[in-house]
């Protein structure tokens, strides 16, 4: 990482937090590693992204629908799912500096280990070797000592927690660390109470926790996320077909509907040894971060592999079966998932919308945001403090605020108030001037272009921002 890349990930999170989109939670106490709080700005924008994904992918769908499900499942879930068993990641710790690696992440520094000549890798150089007789040879990348690695041990992540007053007698469960399995335990009901016939979509956001054991880059990597999810149920054999829409139709939401620049975002296609338990192909989304090309979202073709699970362990087969009354057959039928990550996705928007602009020896902050994504969709500003301009634009604001979050300013010259909505990303800024008492119009400024154009008209203020807004 450059310092100018790893710069800019420090900017973002120390404006996030001067701002208040994003700040560590529990500061009073020192925090705790990798858990954050959203602030106003943060969570305007949050629940924008959040609609915005839910209007494209649910409302613009006739056969998608949503759900809210529980977070704490029945446990079998979870044995049947595959995650109390396949959701580990094999971690190896360094005896003398206590430090922890992720299996994983040790096999560039073994295939470099000096003076091992066969590295403790496994025969398709994929994993650790722990039984490889130059595995002890290795040295710690931390601290450099050599035979200090234990061997690989496996640490499930999902988060494990009681139901019922005392620990001891009761039922062990689980934090649930993706949302899929509600909507598969649900589908039945849905497809019953919204008479919906294949292929068909079930949508959900909601929280997901995981014990990541190297959570950090800000908000890419915590241990409490959102998800947005949609499940879409197929007829077996048209996975590929689908795969395919959704891939080209994710890509386009993120590029089209919020705006990431193109030149940010690629496709990455799993390799079979990066494959989840339950996938049959997947691909990722990722974006071009300071630390380097990551996914924030995957789109997978699940199979029928959670459903065939679910009846195995549930013994529902029936239930579980989809009905298809023109034919009068039975079938499991087969999933691709939609998987983005909430918070992923809006610190990949937060980085791709900053700006440092010259203007002419000072620097202006900016950040581009797409209008839809804005936390603030609009300024208004009263030139000066008397005369009768704060009523007007008091009034301007109430009336926008029935549809929109508008901000009302009238503290500090009017080139400090620009500044400060420049940093937030607010788009548009209007300006209640002396003109304005005279032919009902005020000056509208462009964020990006700083252009003043026509004078609008007070009544026309709600279609701008509509037409700025719409999906
Ligand atoms: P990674 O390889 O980065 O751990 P993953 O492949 O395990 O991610 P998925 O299980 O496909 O991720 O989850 C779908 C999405 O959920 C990811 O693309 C990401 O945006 C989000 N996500 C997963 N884990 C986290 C996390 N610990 N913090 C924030 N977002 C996450």
């Amino acid at each position: 990482m450059t310092a100018k890349q790893k710069n800019l990930m420090d900017v973002i999170s120390a404006l996030a937090k001067r701002r208040g989109f994003v700040r560590p939670t529990s500061e009073i106490y020192g925090g705790i590693g990798s858990s954050y709080d959203y602030g106003p700005l943060g969570i305007e924008m949050k629940r924008k992204l959040a609609d915005l994904w839910w209007k494209q992918m649910v409302r613009k769908h006739e056969n998608i629908v949503g759900i809210d499900s529980a977070i704490i499942y029945n446990p079998r879930t979870w044995v049947a799912s595959g995650h109390v068993e396949g959701f580990v990641d094999p971690l190896v710790d360094c005896r003398q500096c206590k430090a922890r690696f992720k299996a994983d992440d040790l096999v560039e520094h073994a295939k470099r280990a000096k003076g091992v000549d066969d590295p403790p890798l496994t025969p398709d150089g994929s994993t650790l070797d722990p039984d490889h007789p130059s595995y002890g040879q290795l040295s710690c990348p931390t601290c450099g000592t050599r035979g200090s690695l234990t061997k690989p041990r496996s640490f499930n992540l999902m988060f494990k927690t009681h139901v019922g007053p005392v620990a001891e007698d009761a039922a062990a469960v689980y934090l649930r660390p993706e949302t899929a399995q509600g909507i598969y335990q649900d589908y039945p009901q849905v497809v019953n109470t919204s008479r919906l016939k294949l292929p068909f979509g079930i949508a959900q956001i909601g929280k997901a926790f995981r014990n990541e054991i190297t959570p950090g880059n800000f908000i890419f990597r915590t241990r409490e996320f959102e998800q947005m999810e949609m499940q879409y149920f197929i007829r077996p054999g048209e996975d590929e077909k689908w795969l395919e829409f959704w891939k080209e139709e994710r890509m386009a939401f993120w590029r089209d509907v919020v705006s990431i620049r193109e030149e940010n975002l690629r496709f990455h296609k799993h390799g079979s040894d990066e494959l989840a338990h339950y996938a049959k192909e997947a691909w990722d989304i990722e974006y071009n971060f300071p630390f380097g090309w990551a996914e924030f979202e995957g789109i997978h073709n699940r199979t029928n592999y959670d459903l065939t699970r679910h009846i195995e362990y549930s013994g529902k087969e029936k239930d579980l079966q989809y009905f298809d009354d023109q034919t009068r057959e039975r079938f499991i039928p087969y999933i691709v998932e939609t998987s983005a990550g909430l918070n992923r996705g809006l610190l990949a928007i937060l980085l791709d919308a900053y700006a440092e602009d010259d203007l002419g020896g000072e620097t202006r902050v900016v950040l581009r945001l797409d209008p839809k994504i804005a936390p603030i969709t609009a300024a208004v500003f009263p030139l000066t403090k008397k005369d009768g301009l704060p009523e007007i634009a008091r009034e301007i604001t109430e009336d926008l605020k029935r549809n929109f979050n508008v901000f009302y300013d009238e503290a500090g010259n009017i080139g400090r108030r620009y500044r400060r909505q420049d940093e937030a990303g607010t788009p548009f800024c209007f300006t209640v001037d002396y003109q304005t008492k005279e032919d009902g119009t005020v000056t509208i400024r462009d964020r990006d272009t700083l252009e003043q154009p026509d004078r609008p008209k007070i009544e026309e203020l709600p279609r701008i921002l509509f037409d700025r807004l719409s999906l």
